[in-house]
């Protein structure tokens, strides 16, 4: 994943620091608890939305068993749309292939869709580091970017941010990026939007090359979707000749019929809207749609061109009401107006792998591939209000990031070996969850790993990691705590034990028990087990 996160200290430790940033656990606790209350509102509009669940986790379930099988189909179809399809191992190999087809356009800025998939294997760093500079267009990102930032949501990168922080980074930063911010801008949004898009549309109208992420591959037909609130990633879309896609190649979904079901269940789980603001398609290159289009309907660009002449001068003759066509418009008439069809001439997806087919080799953790990054469990989730998302380390912050962070990069390091401890294993996560992931199943599956080690795929190979360091106390206590409980006799001894020594307990334990009763207190020994009580008066009574 990105360089960025590089070094990052552990989860714990960075939680520690931003627990006690009370601006941030202030803005992060309006921003989650109002877009949780409306997304609940927003799902209960659905009596079928259990159903529209089961069936999104089936679709998803179907579709990474059989992924090879889609991806080829995929890569042909956008082939045959005048695409051109690349296949990156890992995020190195990512970032040269985007490079490369950056410099041999000449340019030297690009802009960039909001991609969570860019983020991860640190794009914009690599192409700084060749010489191009990559502007973000989504408002958040754009806050993230001018404030060099990181973002920490996955659906608002900048929710760390209140009002005054963001009008203040307009007013430092924007000029060294592009247009200035106006003269006494105010931290009021429509303002700070107003701002945004006025920087935003002279980098629109000049880019001759855009790189976007997608929600959706459909492999049928090989169309990819962009879902957004702002329109920001439209004009990218379609303004720039040359656009870019980096994918990660678990986005793929079989048909249109599939999509249908991800289109009902995102808007609501994510903006707690009933249906999405913008949703793009695209297929291949606006030149073989446009040949698509004209062999397809025998009009020729000629044929349309007239037309569209023809609907101009009637429209220009008194009484006609001007500009009615315009929402109808086919592509044929866009493009003859425009001297062809609308979209990029070239077209590159780039397929990401990194770590996702060695994720699909984990039968327990594979099913952290089925997100489509709604960010709904995130906002329920009492560890998130409380650490924010920088403290994950990693593009994917929250419930979602402590699963997916961990397989896509293993658990060696000491922080990605600490996300997986990074909950309260409350079950908010999977309550929420559109496509049924069951998170705290995965977390547990998870922790095991790190304790015991064991084997994993990594690079598609089998390979066996140790146990982190660190856990050597737990480790210890959970294998007497296993023999114990294998052993009757003992178990009930050491209850004996316990219960007469009560008064001696101690409240706090020593030692690596220390992180745990920092926090808590230990629970009381009752003077008398269960099974000893139910001896003694077989239920007749209570207890001590
Ligand atoms: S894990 Fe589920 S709830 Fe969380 S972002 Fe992904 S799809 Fe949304």
């Amino acid at each position: 994943m990105s360089g960025t996160y590089l070094g990052m200290p552990s989860f714990p430790r960075a939680a520690a620091a931003a627990t006690r940033d009370g601006t941030l656990r202030g803005n992060l606790r309006h921003a989650t608890h109002t877009i949780r209350d409306k997304r609940a509102r927003a799902v209960a509009e659905l009596a079928d939305w259990p159903r529209l669940r089961a069936a999104a986790a089936a679709i998803k379930e179907r579709t990474l068993r059989h992924l090879d099988h889609y991806l080829v189909q995929t890569e042909a179809a956008v082939t045959a749309a005048g695409g051109t399809v690349h296949w990156a191992a890992d995020a190195a190999e990512a970032n040269r292939i985007v490079t490369r087809l950056v410099r041999a356009t000449g340019e030297t800025e690009v802009l960039k869709v909001k991609s969570m998939t860019t983020q991860e294997i640190g794009l914009n760093e690599a192409l700084g580091r060749a010489g191009i500079t990559a502007c973000e267009t989504d408002l958040a990102e754009l806050i993230v970017q001018l404030g060099e930032d990181r973002p920490s949501h996955i659906l608002v990168p900048a929710i760390h941010r209140n009002r005054a922080e963001i009008r203040d980074i307009f007013r430092a930063r924007m000029a060294d990026w592009g247009r200035p911010a106006p003269d006494g801008l105010g931290d009021n949004p429509t303002e700070l939007a107003e701002a945004a898009r006025l920087h935003l549309r002279e980098k629109f109208l000049r880019a001759k090359v855009a790189i976007s992420g997608a929600n959706f591959m459909v492999a049928e037909t090989g169309t990819l979707v962009v879902v957004e609130s702002e329109g920001n990633g439209r004009m990218c879309l379609t303004l720039p000749e040359t656009l870019i896609s980096v994918v990660g190649i678990e986005k793929v979904v079989p048909t249109w019929r599939d999509l249908g079901v991800f289109l009902q269940l995102l808007p609501r789980s994510s903006t707690a809207e009933r249906m999405n603001p913008y949703t793009s398609m695209w297929t291949g290159t606006a030149e073989t749609a446009e040949t698509a289009e004209t062999a397809e309907t025998a009009e020729t660009a000629a044929e349309a061109r007239a037309a569209a002449e023809a609907r101009a001068a009637a429209e220009a003759r008194p009484g006609a009401r001007a500009g009615t066509r315009t929402g109808t418009e086919t592509r044929a008439e866009a493009g003859a107006r425009a001297g062809g069809a609308d979209g990029p001439r070239a077209f590159h997806l780039v397929l990401l792998d990194n770590g996702r087919t060695d994720t699909l080799a984990d039968t327990v953790g594979r099913q952290a591939l089925r997100c489509i990054r709604c960010s709904a469990c995130l906002n329920v989730c009492p560890v998130y209000e409380r650490a924010g998302g920088h403290a994950y380390g990693s593009p994917y912050p929250g419930p979602i990031g402590a699963i997916l962070t961990p397989q896509l990069r293993g658990t060696e390091s000491e922080l990605d070996a600490s996300l997986p401890f990074a909950s309260s294993l409350c079950g908010a996560c999977y309550e929420v969850c559109p496509v049924a992931i069951d998170i705290p199943e995965v977390l547990v599956h998870l922790r095991e790993r790190v304790a015991e080690g064991g084997i994993v795929t990594r690079g598609g190979k089998k390979a066996v990691i140790r146990p982190a360091r660190g856990h050597a106390a737990e480790r210890a206590a959970m294998r007497a705590a296993r023999w114990t409980l294998d052993h009757p006799a003992a178990l009930r001894t050491a209850q004996r034990i316990a219960s007469r020594t009560r008064r001696l307990h101690p409240r706090r334990l020593p030692g690596p028990g220390r992180a745990w009763t920092g926090t808590r207190a230990l629970p009381e020994v009752p003077p008398e087990s269960f099974r000893d009580w139910w001896a003694r008066t077989r239920g007749q009574g209570s207890p001590e």
